[in-house]
């Protein structure tokens, strides 16, 4: 099939549109001056914001905070976990996580992860032993065997947080990711499904946790009476933790609120334009997408491949080379300098031991922003482009 090239290449680096109604809260918090979430005696937006996340997910508590990452580290603390703590990760993931890890002052055990995304299980059990808490990380919204690893962490007494960052709407035999572990954390950042720019959430149905996280994100005095949930909890904390101070402020509130009710279709709209353009990568003999496992229903914005069978590093420089004329950006993890998500680079960890699955995984993995916006054509222009780029080093 023949391409104009660039001039319908489709951009994917767009974040999604903030929907028109958040317009007058925004003007309202502006010529009020009120944007500091404690200033009203109760309904600020940040407040409003985390009654219909906790509805939304079914959860008992949610607080918002400003950053997933900040939602991993008071996840971390509110664990209580001893100082050096071994907090398994999986080696997929951002340099974000294992940051948190480190700064909850914990020591972050990376575990393999197989060429579909998915944490390597043998590999996680072996590292269980002696583990104060594992992070589930579900890297680019790819869920690996929760029923495995919840059954391992319950039977060793080990707490399970999940970095839901990029899962929202996933489901796990029909539950929301998120709610599986003790704590569930997500993200608001713009490539995200719900777009604030920054801004994160934490879930749980623990008191006590709910209670930790709240006065460690920045409840100080007796601000965490406007926090609905068993106040008998915050008195035990009162003045007895850290504050840290990570709240969000109202104005990113009244950007995400008017998101969630999109949030359902989105999600539709994003597995639609995911599977659409896995089925045609499917169809080359040089790419594939691997499932989901079995239980999960997927909510993605952004598709991952394998470069199949017998690629060089050259060749996958080339494939990248051969996609970019046709109009479409392919990152492969492991090939691109410094990337974030490539666990070598992540020296402020010093030695870490070399995981040879996950570096094979990462040096044949592609990488491709789907916003749900997206239209079919625009998808199958991305697609054309990037099964057209294999064939053309490998055909
Ligand atoms: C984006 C992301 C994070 C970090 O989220 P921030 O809100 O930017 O701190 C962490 N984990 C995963 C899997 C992510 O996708």
């Amino acid at each position: 099939m023949a391409h104009d090239g660039q001039a319908q290449a489709p951009n994917v680096y767009d974040a999604e549109p903030i929907p028109a109604s958040a317009m007058a809260e925004i003007e309202r918090l502006l010529s009020s001056g009120d944007l500091f979430r404690y200033t009203a005696p109760e309904g600020s937006p940040v407040a409003l914001l985390e009654g219909e996340f906790a509805e939304l997910m079914g959860a008992r508590y949610a607080l918002a905070v400003a950053s997933c990452s900040a939602a991993l580290f008071l996840s971390l603390k509110a664990l209580d976990l001893p100082r050096g703590a071994k907090v398994l990760i999986p080696a997929f993931t951002f340099a974000a996580v294992p940051s948190a890890v480190v700064h909850a002052e914990c020591e972050p055990v990376l575990v393999e992860v197989g060429e579909n995304y998915r944490v390597d299980m043998d590999d996680f059990a072996a590292k269980l032993l002696g583990a104060g808490a594992v992070l589930i990380s579900h890297m680019r919204g790819h869920t690996s065997d929760m029923d495995a690893i919840l059954a391992l962490c319950d039977a060793a007494g080990v707490p399970v947080v999940e970095d839901a960052a990029h899962s929202l709407g996933t489901t796990w035999h029909g539950r929301k990711i998120g709610t599986i572990g003790k704590i569930g954390c997500f993200s608001f950042q713009s490539y995200k499904l719900v777009n604030a720019g920054e801004g994160g959430m934490l879930i749980t149905d623990d008191p006590e946790l709910a209670a930790r996280c709240v006065i460690m994100s920045g409840a100080y005095e007796h601000n965490w009476k406007k926090h609905p949930g068993l106040q008998n909890s915050y008195m035990l904390w009162q003045n007895k933790l850290p504050l840290y101070n990570m709240r969000m402020q109202n104005l990113s509130a009244a950007v995400i609120r008017p998101q969630l009710p999109e949030v359902a279709g989105r999600v539709a709209k994003g597995r639609a334009g995911h599977d659409r353009v896995a089925e045609r990568l499917n169809q080359s003999a040089y790419l594939a997408v691997p499932p989901p496992l079995a239980p999960e229903e997927r909510a993605p914005d952004s598709i991952q491949f394998n470069l199949t069978g017998d690629w060089s590093d050259a060749d996958a420089r080339r494939f990248q080379a051969e996609a970019k004329r046709r109009g479409i950006t392919v990152q492969i993890f492991g090939l691109s300098e410094d990337n974030a998500r490539a666990f070598w680079n992540w020296q402020f960890l010093g030695e870490t031991p070399d995981l040879p699955k996950t570096r094979a995984m990462l040096m044949r993995a592609g990488d491709v922003r789907l916003p749900t916006r997206l239209t079919d054509d625009e998808l199958d222009f991305i697609a054309a482009a990037i099964f057209d780029a294999a064939a053309a080093v490998k055909g």
